[in-house]
């Protein structure tokens, strides 16, 4: 039986193991994918010691870190498709059918991207609808995309499609944008750029891909815009089914509830990072890697103590 079972193989999953290896806990990290959202920056400019670095080299790092301790790390790319508690712990049910047994769990499991529900995005989806400006970004050389969000995600996607394509339309349904000032900055130095303000898309339109978003009220007169391609960046849903399944709290935004020890409400697991109500849900590798961190520290302390608990829970 491992002492610690993580699952997510992003910044809080990996920096969760190096600190639990460093612990000397036996640690087994899972994942279906790995460098979780982490592989979709571009560029990072906020991780401190690096003035700029590239996410899935950042998060190769963060691997080979984690990985760099030898037998106390086991890591594995697998589904995870349930767990039981068991006596003494937990128990890993993999998608091939393999178990996985451990005294404690860190959920690490992060997010995944929100759908904006407009007519033809499912339809479109993967015929020019996308859901990361920054991985497909190469895609659309020369061409005209719609970018939706406000968000950190929207407007450093608009900046990289910027980097390539012929014309970006930023559209968002508010006129202030949430996304850090640097890179609105960015996107407003480009004179590729238009931001479609105070709009909300009310149909992605096409033939056999997409042609087209259609607006709520018309932009400089047209109803709809001629794009490509539209890139929907309207946030992220936190991947609680596992911490669900197994009776963990989610708080009022529907996150992994955990206190300031990173303990969920159920003794012996813990979350980090996206997946968590943590860090006032501020989705980065600075405090997905910090709350890894002290997760691991919290697996440790309540290990030494034979399965105590003392801290408290935050709302
Ligand atoms: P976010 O911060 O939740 O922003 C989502 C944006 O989409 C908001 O501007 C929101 O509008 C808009 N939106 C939401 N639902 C919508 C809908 N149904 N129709 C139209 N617009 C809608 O999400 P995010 O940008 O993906 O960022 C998530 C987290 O990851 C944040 O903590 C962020 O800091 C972090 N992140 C950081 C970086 C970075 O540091 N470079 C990059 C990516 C993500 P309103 O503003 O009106 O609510």
């Amino acid at each position: 039986m491992y002492d610690v079972l993580i699952i997510g193989l992003g910044a809080a999953g990996y920096t969760a193991a190096v600190y639990s290896a460093r612990y000397k806990l036996s640690t087994f990290i899972v994942g279906a994918e790995e460098g979780g959202m982490g592989m979709t920056a571009a560029e990072v400019g906020n991780w401190p010691g690096d003035i700029d670095v590239r996410g899935p080299d950042l998060m190769e790092r963060f691997k080979n870190h984690a990985l760099s301790f030898g037998d106390l790390v086991t890591h594995k790319i697998a589904w995870v498709k349930s767990i039981e508690k068991i006596d003494g712990g937990f128990r890993l049910h993999l998608e091939s059918g393999d178990t996985v047994d451990g005294k404690t769990i860190i959920f690490a499991m992060g997010s995944s991207k929100r759908h904006l529900g407009a007519p033809g995005e499912e339809e479109f989806s993967g015929k020019g609808v996308t859901y990361c400006a920054t991985c497909d970004a190469f895609f659309y050389r020369n061409k005209t995309v719609a970018v939706i969000g406000g968000g950190d995600s929207a407007v450093e996607g608009a900046a990289i499609v910027a980097q390539v394509a012929k014309q970006v339309y930023l559209i968002h349904r508010r006129s202030d944008f949430r996304a850090e000032p640097y890179w609105v900055d960015r996107v407003q130095s480009r004179d590729n750029v238009t931001f479609v303000l105070e709009r909300n898309v009310a149909e992605i339109v096409g033939n056999e891909r997409v042609t087209g978003v259609k607006l709520d009220k018309p932009f400089e007169g047209q109803e709809t815009l001629a794009v490509d391609g539209v890139f929907i960046e309207i946030g992220s849903l936190p991947s609680t089914e596992l911490g669900k399944s197994l009776g963990c709290a989610l708080d009022s935004k529907g996150f992994l509830q955990v206190d300031g020890a990173m303990a969920t409400t159920v003794p012996g697991v813990f979350g980090a990072g996206d997946v968590t109500s943590g860090s006032n849900h501020f989705a980065q590798f600075a405090t997905a890697a910090g709350e890894g961190a002290v997760a691991a520290n919290s697996v440790f302390n309540y290990l030494q103590s034979g399965g105590k608990h003392e801290g408290g829970h935050m709302a």
